[in-house]
Parts: structure tokens; C-alpha cells; sequence
């Protein structure tokens, strides 16, 4: 088989204006980036208000190995295999990260046959959006700085300054550095550090706001850091909201791509799952609502982290109501939650792959419970064996189910057929009844509570009287009506990695909580969360190189 790259590379692309005119962009609408790529223009966006809204599904996952199962494959695949049945429908995904590129090797464009492209634009520098977004942050922290130095009138407090700087680059040596070293012309010296863009306020902020107002308030409402007195200090305390906004305005206006299929994706905004909420932007989503019947979009990590707060965050605040959901398991990731080694998942096991199926079964109650119908995506691989994926399709039968064989990977749409019908009979079937799990005027910590009990059975949860004052402090300052964006391991429906499968009985330790006042969460720390990764020892930047064509090799 191909790699992911040579796959993508051999794509027969259509021009972007083609891809628009099945949605019934006009071509005026788009503003291009060559020839395969284009801004959809805001004042085109605005018009479209009134008009009827798509089915919109998520595709979720259940607790994954480190390899990633294939959502958002999965994401493009079932697009692709709606297009194929006649459907008018349009993907929305996530915008990679530069950092991860030069890290591990694989790509965040799809892979095999249901894929982006051009995936190594995706990939690589794209339309400039992570650039804006660094921009705007650095010069948010850049004002910062240059306030104190010039006398400081709002009296921040240099110890207790939370803005920090971001780069799009996997750099651990940044994580914690002093600036404004170098004597008294560089101002007063003070820690600091670098986070990685995706994990920038900013890029939660891009992905929740509806228009360009709505940013720039938002924007103004980011908390940089506090006064002696503990009271807060805003960007638009500096000022700031209005150059930023500048910065970003070409970068909130959706991409349009296209798969290898040629159907239309749109790609916007890419934050963190842990600190942030981890799906594309609320525009592109709502952009693509109006344009297609059917849109399908993903969101970050396990259905237990993404899936809550696509409905809890994203859902509840843009005020989207899903028609279904798609659960992606993996033989090789249900085979891991049954206490098969890494070393293993590639034998026949149908005993731990059915007692890995306990975390499937707990994804499917849990997202149900948000009112949303569920179909499970058997991504395929290679390795799977016929026993193995009877054995997936029983049990889910048993929790009143379906788990659909898709093989979109080594076939593209004619691989996930069956997984369009079954996506559109369950949307037809119009059952979907979306709430999220708790009201907004429900306290903090019972948001927390709520979340730890119903989606991770935990017992209960851990804080320290420092956080729950934090909490009380919050509700007082008129915070207590957000969401609260749960940061906690990818690996485990508890807080400890290696706890696979369906845990119970577990506690949820609640290490720190952190306002997003811009983004409009309360984040919720669980555990060691990483927001600037570094490199492996032996990265995959060692590999990457251009071939005598001039054309990339080593990316995927
Ligand atoms: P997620 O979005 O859940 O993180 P991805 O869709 O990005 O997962 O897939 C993770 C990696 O696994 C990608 O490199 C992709 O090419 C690969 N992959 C996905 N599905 C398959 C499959 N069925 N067979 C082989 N490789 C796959
Ligand atoms: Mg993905």
C-alpha cells in the first residue's frame, strides 16, 4: 500500500471554485490560495442567515491508543460515502499543528484513501491561520511587557501575570523562561514561557465566536493576569482587543478544501482537546450547516473528553443540536482496553477484545445520555480478523446498536456505504432529543461533579479548599454560568492512563482550575497536562526533506 503522502500526492484535484459550486458557493464568494484552496468570504457567510440547518453528526472515538483510531479518517470517509449515496454533504475538520509534524510521524489530514488535500498545505503552513493567531497572542504579551516597562498604571502584578507566549513548534526548552533579562532598557525581569499555538486562548476564542464583534469581545475579555489585590486585568484593560481582532480577521473566515474524492471540507481552527474544547471552528461548522444536508465533523480525543464537550462547549454555546453520532472503535485499541500489550494488538484475540468492549459500551451510554442517536464505525485494519469483527457487531447489537464494518482506509467512500446509509436512516429517523449534561446555573464544582460521575462513573471528585474557593470566587465575579472544559488523559475514563476499559469507583483529583474568560469555560485541571510538548529523541523532522523534484519527502 501506498503512503499517505504518495496517495495524496496522486489525487486528481479539481479547482476550489468547483468544489464551492457544489455547495453553491459562487466563485466570488471565495477568496483563493492557489488553485486547491480558498477562504470562504465572511460577507457571504453573513447572507446565508435564515436559511435551514443540515444534519450535523459527530464522530467521536472510544479510548484510543497512542497511534490515534481513525476519526479523523473516519470523518472524511463517512463525508465521502454520503456524497457517494447522493448525499449533498461537506466535512468539517480541524487544522493541524506544525508542531506534531516534525514529531511523530502521522499526518491530521485523514490517511489512506479518505484524505485532504493538499495534505502537505494542510499540514504545512496552510492559509496562514496559525500564523495570525500566533501573532495576535504574541502581541497581546509583547503589550503586556511594554505597559509594565512604561510605568505600569494598571498596576499589574509581574508575579502573577497567566498570559504567556506561544510558538507553532514543539519546544520543551521554552516551557518556563525569564524575560526581560539584560539590564534596565528591556524592561523588569520575570518568568514567563511558551505554550504551543494550539493551546493559545486565542484559538479557543476563534473556534467559539460567531462573528467579528463577537471576537473582539471576546478578545477583550481574555484575563491577562492580576493586581496585588488579586482583581483582574483584561486585554481590553490594554487595550489590545482591537489590533488583535485586525490580526484575525482574515484568519476567521472558514477553508474550503477538498478529499481525494473531491467533495468539500472545510478545514478552521484547530485548539487543544484538553485545555480547550478540541473541534473546528462554531463558524465553519454553522458555515457549512447552511451550504450542506449533512455535515459530519469530529472532535478530540475519547468520546469522554471530545464528545462531552462538543455537546457541553461547542453545542451548547453556538447553540447546534446533532443528529447523530458516529463512535469509531478499533479492534486494536478495544483489544488494548482489554489488557492486551502494544506489543500484541496486531494477534487474533477475540477474549480481550470482549472484555474490551466494556469501554465501547460505556461511550455508547454515554452519548446517549446527551439524546443523541449512535452508529459504531469498525475501522478497519488490515490485521483484523472476521472472528474479531463478529465479535464487535455482537456486542454492540447487544447495547442496542449497530457496528458497521467501514473501509474507507484501503477502499475511500466505497468503504463506508453501508455506514452512510445507516448514518442517514438514523438521521431520517429524526429520534435525536440533544441536551447537554447540566444546566448553566448549575454550580462550578457540580459541573464538575456531574461530569466526572455520569460520563467517567467516577465516585466523586478530589479538590483541595483552594479550588473550590477559586470556584466560589469565579461564581461571585459573575463567572459561575460557564461550561467547564474538563483537561484529563485521552487514555482512560479516569484520571490514570493505564486504567483501561471501564473503570469505576475511581476518584477525580482536581490539581487547578483555570479561567478562559475570552473562550467562556472554566478549565479543569485532572492530572499532568502538557501545553507545550517537546520532541522525540529521534524526531521525524531528521526525515523530512525535498527530493531532486523540489516535492516533500519523509511527511507521513
Ligand atoms: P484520530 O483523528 O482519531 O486521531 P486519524 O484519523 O488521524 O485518527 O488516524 C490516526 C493515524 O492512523 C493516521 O496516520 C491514519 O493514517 C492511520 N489510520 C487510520 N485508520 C487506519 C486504518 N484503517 N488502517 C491503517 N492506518 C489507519
Ligand atoms: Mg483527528
Amino acid at each position: 500500500m501506498a503512503s499517505d503522502i504518495e496517495i495524496a500526492r496522486a489525487a486528481k484535484m479539481r479547482p476550489i471554485t468547483e468544489i464551492g459550486a457544489k455547495l453553491d458557493i459562487p466563485p466570488e464568494a471565495l477568496e483563493s490560495y492557489g488553485s486547491t484552496k480558498a477562504k470562504v468570504k465572511s460577507s457571504f457567510i453573513a447572507g446565508l442567515n435564515g436559511r435551514p440547518d443540515g444534519k450535523l453528526i459527530l464522530v467521536t472515538a472510544i479510548n484510543p491508543t497512542s497511534a490515534g483510531e481513525g476519526k479523523t479518517t473516519t470523518t472524511v470517509g463517512l463525508g465521502d460515502g454520503l456524497n457517494r449515496i447522493g448525499k449533498r454533504a461537506a466535512m468539517c475538520l480541524r487544522e493541524p499543528s506544525l508542531g506534531p509534524c516534525f514529531g511523530m510521524k502521522g499526518g491530521a489530514a485523514g490517511g489512506g484513501h479518505a484524505q485532504v488535500v493538499p495534505m502537505e498545505d494542510i499540514n504545512l503552513h496552510f492559509t496562514g491561520d496559525f500564523h495570525a493567531i500566533t501573532s495576535a497572542h504574541n502581541l497581546l504579551s509583547a503589550l503586556i511587557d511594554n505597559h509594565i516597562y512604561w510605568g505600569n498604571t494598571l498596576e499589574i502584578d509581574v508575579r502573577r501575570v497567566t498570559w504567556r507566549r506561544v510558538m507553532d513548534m514543539n519546544d520543551r526548552s521554552l516551557r518556563e523562561i525569564v524575560s526581560s533579562l539584560g539590564g534596565v532598557a528591556n524592561g523588569f525581569p520575570r518568568e514567563a514561557g511558551f505554550d504551543i499555538t494550539v493551546a493559545s486562548e486565542i484559538m479557543a476564542i476563534l473556534c467559539l465566536a460567531t462573528d467579528l464583534a463577537d471576537l473582539q469581545e471576546r478578545l477583550g475579555n481574555i484575563i491577562i493576569g492580576y493586581r496585588r489585590d488579586r482583581s483582574a486585568i483584561t486585554a481590553r484593560d490594554l487595550e489590545a482587543d482591537g489590533a488583535m481582532t485586525v490580526l484575525l480577521k482574515e484568519a476567521m473566515q472558514p477553508n474550503l478544501v477538498q478529499t481525494l474524492e473531491n467533495n468539500p471540507a472545510f478545514i478552521h481552527g484547530g485548539p487543544f482537546a484538553n485545555i480547550a474544547h478540541g473541534c473546528n471552528s462554531v463558524i465553519a461548522t454553522r458555515t457549512a450547516l447552511k451550504l450542506a444536508d449533512y455535515v459530519v465533523t469530529e472532535a478530540g480525543f475519547g468520546a469522554d473528553l471530545g464528545a462531552e464537550k462538543f455537546f457541553d462547549i461547542k453545542c451548547r454555546k453556538a447553540g447546534l443540536s446533532p443528529a447523530a453520532a458516529v463512535i469509531v472503535a478499533t479492534i486494536r485499541a478495544l483489544k488494548m482496553n482489554g489488557g492486551v500489550g502494544k506489543d500484541e494488538l496486531g494477534e487474533e484475540n477475540v477474549e480481550a477484545l470482549k472484555k474490551g468492549c466494556a469501554n465501547l459500551g460505556r461511550h455508547i451510554e454515554n452519548v446517549k445520555q446527551f439524546g443523541v442517536p449512535v452508529v459504531v464505525a469498525i475501522n478497519h485494519f488490515v490485521t483484523d480478523t472476521d472472528a474479531e469483527v463478529e465479535a464487535i457487531k455482537a456486542y454492540a447489537a447487544e447495547q442496542g446498536v449497530e457496528a458497521v464494518l467501514c473501509q474507507h482506509w484501503a477502499k475511500g467512500s466505497e468503504g463506508t456505504e453501508e455506514l452512510a446509509r445507516k448514518v442517514v436512516e438514523l438521521v431520517e429517523h429524526d429520534s435525536a432529543q440533544f441536551a447537554p449534561l447540566y444546566e448553566d446555573d448549575m454550580p462550578l464544582f457540580a459541573k464538575i461533579q456531574t461530569v466526572a460521575r455520569r460520563i467517567y462513573r467516577a465516585d466523586d471528585v478530589a479538590a483541595d479548599k483552594s479550588v473550590r474557593d477559586q470556584l466560589h470566587k469565579w461564581e461571585a465575579d459573575g463567572f459561575g454560568h460557564l461550561p467547564v472544559c474538563m483537561a484529563k488523559t485521552q487514555y482512560s475514563f479516569s484520571t490514570d492512563p493505564n486504567l483501561r476499559g471501564a473503570p469505576t469507583g475511581h476518584m477525580v483529583p482536581v490539581r487547578e482550575v483555570r479561567l478562559s474568560a475570552g473562550a467562556g469555560f472554566i478549565v479543569v485541571i485532572c492530572g499532568e497536562i502538557m501545553t507545550m510538548p517537546g520532541l522525540p529523541k529521534v524526531p521525524s523532522a531528521n526525515h523530512i526533506r525535498l527530493d531532486a523534484d523540489g516535492q516533500i519527502e519523509g511527511l507521513f
